[in-house]
């Protein structure tokens, strides 16, 4: 009969142990190892398949995983996959990105509409640039055309005691957000500002007083973007995407720091004609430094006069979900944008009470 490997291994261990009285102890834990390595041989010899496509499958899984497709920017500053990419001279391989800080920079609306479109030797921005116009000419013009605007203020409704009561279905009050969008059935209509520049037509003599107070006050303040066309906000939205994914930002990373200084599409109160972005002569940008020029304060503190308030104002990023915008006013009506101002509270706030 002829004797296994694993048969001889525990006869030779065994003498051993009978000659080297001292080693005795030892010998058990090596016959139990043995056991052990010569069981496990015998069963992937058994399976040798099976294990086979095992493997097999954990180094195409590592092969693939590990393999990522470069991107390469191409001549004009898109962001290609490399293989539709031509591989000539004005294509380079893409920085390996680790995001550096002024990438993380977050661009305003003029950032990304400023340069697009722009028609040479007007002061006005082409169909997709910002159109800006100086409180003057907006007044001068409202002036010259009378009509413009409902003459109507719509009074807030008030009880038996006189106390103002609110009503969520107030369109002043409309409530749009990254959580509400803009409701199916909301219609209003469009009144000119000047030009092009339109926006709800109820918030036209409110607008026109509030500029007209800033201007008595020696202020000259500049309107910019306040009724924008869905299709316009998509393309706000679109080009800030875009601009952070040239940046080496995956699409889920532009989409949410875009999301934090523009509100998606259909979620923006520029679409309802009840927002204006507002700055003026003396400092024309949407950043954060406008709220430290006199003509931001006023606004933030007056506006409410008029139906106006800040807001997104600084502290309550986590409330509305947008971060600081001092040039940023949307119309409430007089009677709530005085409480909203008054308490240092935001929309969202405001409507939780309602
Ligand atoms: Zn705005």
């Amino acid at each position: 009969m002829k004797i296994t490997i694993e048969e001889r291994v525990r006869k030779s261990l065994l003498r051993f142990g009978r000659k080297n009285k001292i080693c005795r102890i030892l010998v058990m834990p090596a016959l139990v190892l043995s056991m052990f390595v010569f069981h496990t041989i015998r069963y992937f010899r058994g399976n040798f398949k099976r294990f086979a496509m095992v493997a097999m499958t954990f180094c195409l899984f590592v092969v693939y995983s590990s393999f990522s497709f470069p991107l390469f920017i191409a001549g004009d500053g898109r962001a290609v996959e490399w293989s539709k990419a031509e591989l000539d001279s004005d294509v380079e391989l893409a920085p390996e990105s680790a995001l550096r800080p002024e990438d993380m920079e977050l661009l305003s609306d003029e950032d990304v509409l400023s340069d697009y479109d722009f028609v040479e030797g007007e002061t006005v921005h082409g169909m997709d640039g910002v159109i800006k116009y100086e409180a003057e000419d907006i007044l001068e013009a409202l002036e010259a055309n009378g009509s413009a605007g409902s003459t109507v203020t719509e009074e807030t409704a008030r009880n038996e005691s006189g106390e103002i009561i609110f009503d969520k279905n107030d369109w002043r009050l409309v409530l749009t957000n990254k959580q509400h969008s803009i409701p199916e059935d909301y219609t209003f209509t469009l009144g000119t500002i000047h030009g092009s520049q339109m926006c709800d037509e109820r918030i036209v003599d409110d607008l026109k007083a509030m500029l007209q107070a800033a201007k008595d006050e020696g202020m000259n303040l500049i309107v910019q973007s306040p009724y924008r066309t869905p299709e316009r906000q998509e393309i706000v939205f679109g080009r800030k995407i875009a601009r952070y994914m040239n940046r080496g930002m995956s699409y889920m990373e532009a989409y949410q720091l875009s999301s934090r200084v523009v509100n998606i599409p259909g979620s923006s109160e520029h679409e309802i004609g009840l927002a204006l972005d507002i700055t003026c002569d003396n400092y024309e940008d949407l950043t954060e430094g406008f709220g430290d020029t006199m003509e931001g304060k006023w606004l933030a503190q007056n506006g409410c006069k008029y139906g106006f308030i800040l807001r997104y104002p600084k502290g309550k990023e986590d409330v509305t979900g947008i971060d600081y915008e001092p040039w940023h006013f949307r119309y409430v009506g007089v009677d709530a944008a005085t409480v909203i101002t008054e308490r240092g509270i935001t929309l969202e706030e405001f409507w939780e009470e309602l």
